[in-house]
């Protein structure tokens, strides 16, 4: 049952003025007026809702003008900050997906201290294309006749339905009616770009027979999705692109109209990840070889580089989704383009991919290496924190590719394991985001706190989780 709220503290809540007129307050620097005026009738306010509620917080002034003060100066502090990612999830969509490699940073710095090339051919000239920048190199490594790279794969997906299947239907089978995190879900995307979504199939099986009785005069396109982040076992079934390949063109030569086959890939590999045997995704040439009019992908998610959307397939296809104008609305910006150009070109040699793309590697890097780094991290953690304070060991565990990909892998890792003797794991987990310089994201298993070595970048990373740990157990 809600309480009462106390009516005496109501009224010992101070003016705005008087708070205005505290030490804390005045002594506030470079922050403009107006916005501290705010921060103190926020704090007031939030003050006022909780008491209504049924709690009796601090009303004193002092407790305002600094819980005010603090409002106010975390205008001054950075919001989007550098994490460590201690979670083992590689590809995790809330720290930002992909850990750009030492050339994409490079070519990105390089690009946006100075003017640039972003729409200028120095070959002519003259006026040139931003699309020029990255196509090349997207052609050579899928052999794919055309590309384009938008702002994220749903605003290709958005793209693609929008200039091939609006006002016409778009055939999707019920068992690839996927959401993928948050927002994206196909049928609303169908909906959005106005095409006419036919649903055929069961929500395990859909047969190549469903998809033949579903063609009228008015489709316009086969739509495959790729199932990223989730995998149905046991009795199932889906057409192959080359079946819905086969399909079509056996339309066309019976007289019947073009109908384009698309794939939402997602994940987007241009490496078939053999480590991951039957679980691998389908790489991007292996859907346009069996037979795929286009393609779209991730930038951000197997690929290892910035956000953004690829589109590839039939040049004349390409052509029309360049003339769009979505492709101008949901164009992107130099400083990707600069990541995605210099991580793209990372890819032309594939031990230099396996290397020096920081998804990629992580992705694959062997148990025993990651284990180096546990046991380097348990030395750099006893180094700096008493024997008294917690138990260490270095414990095989399962990591995740995460970001909707591979999701039926565990990939084997090493983590360092803390027990608590004083202090415990939530106050420890907390106290590693809140109060480390650079936040620390771990994850908590029965009491303990892990810290996953197969996501920690490098030295100086370790030394800040070893000092996470001991400013923690210092508190003790
Ligand atoms: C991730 C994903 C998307 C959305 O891609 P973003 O780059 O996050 O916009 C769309 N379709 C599939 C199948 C996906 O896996």
């Amino acid at each position: 049952m809600a309480q009462t709220p106390n009516v005496e503290l109501l009224k010992q809540l101070p003016q705005v003025e008087e708070v205005l007129q505290h030490a804390a307050i005045v002594g506030l620097q470079g922050i403009p007026h107006d916005v501290v005026v705010d921060a103190v009738r926020a704090q007031i306010d939030a003050l006022r809702q909780r008491i209504l509620g049924g709690a009796e917080p601090d009303v004193e002034t002092d407790a305002i003008a600094e819980a005010a003060a603090a409002r106010a100066s975390g205008l001054n502090a950075p919001s989007l900050r550098r994490v460590i990612n201690a979670s083992g999830v590689i590809i995790h969509t809330n720290l930002g997906r992909s850990v750009m490699a030492q050339a994409a940073i490079d070519a990105v710095n390089e690009v946006i201290a100075g003017y640039s090339t972003l729409e200028y051919s120095v070959d002519s000239m003259a006026r040139g294309s931003r699309h020029d920048h990255c196509e090349p190199l997207i052609r050579a490594l899928t052999g794919a006749e055309a590309a384009i790279a938008v702002n994220n794969n749903a605003a290709a997906v958005m793209m693609v339905l929008s200039e091939f299947a609006a006002g016409h239907e778009a055939i999707v089978s019920r068992g690839e009616q996927v959401e993928i995190g948050g927002s994206f879900r196909i049928p609303d995307i169908m909906a959005q770009s106005h095409a006419k979504m036919v649903e055929v199939g069961a929500t395990n099986k859909t047969h190549l027979s469903d998809y033949e009785r579903a063609i009228t005069d008015d489709t316009a396109m086969l739509l495959k999705v790729h199932p990223s982040n989730y995998r149905m076992t046991g009795f199932t079934e889906s057409v192959s692109i080359r079946d819905l390949r086969v399909l079509v063109d056996e339309r066309k030569a019976s007289g019947g109209q073009d109908i384009l086959v698309y794939e939402d890939q997602g994940s987007g590999a241009f490496l078939r990840l053999e480590a991951f045997g039957s679980y691998a995704e389908p790489a991007v040439a292996e859907s346009l070889n069996a037979g795929a009019d286009i393609v779209s992908f991730s930038g951000d998610k197997l690929l290892g580089g910035p956000q953004a959307g690829i589109i590839v397939g039939r040049k004349d296809l390409i052509d029309r989704l360049k003339a769009n104008p979505l492709a101008r609305a949901m164009r992107l910006d130099k400083m990707t383009l600069a990541a995605l150009e210099a991580t793209l070109r990372l890819y032309l040699q594939t031990d230099v991919a396996m290397e020096s793309i920081p998804t990629v590697r992580m992705l694959t890097e062997e148990a025993d290496s990651v284990k180096v780094r546990a046991e380097a991290l348990k030395a750099a953690v006893e180094k700096v924190v008493p024997s008294d304070c917690a138990e260490l060991a270095v414990v095989s565990e399962t990591s995740r590719a995460g970001g909707g990909a591979l999701p039926m892998c565990d990939i084997d890792t090493y983590a360092l394991e803390v027990r608590f003797k004083k202090g415990d794991a939530q106050g420890c987990e907390e106290h590693l985001v809140k109060e480390s310089p650079t936040p620390i994201i771990a994850r908590i298993s029965q009491e303990t706190v892990l810290c996953d070595a197969r996501t920690i970048q490098d030295e100086s990373e370790i030394e800040a989780i070893a000092e996470g740990f001991a400013s923690y157990f210092a508190k003790m």
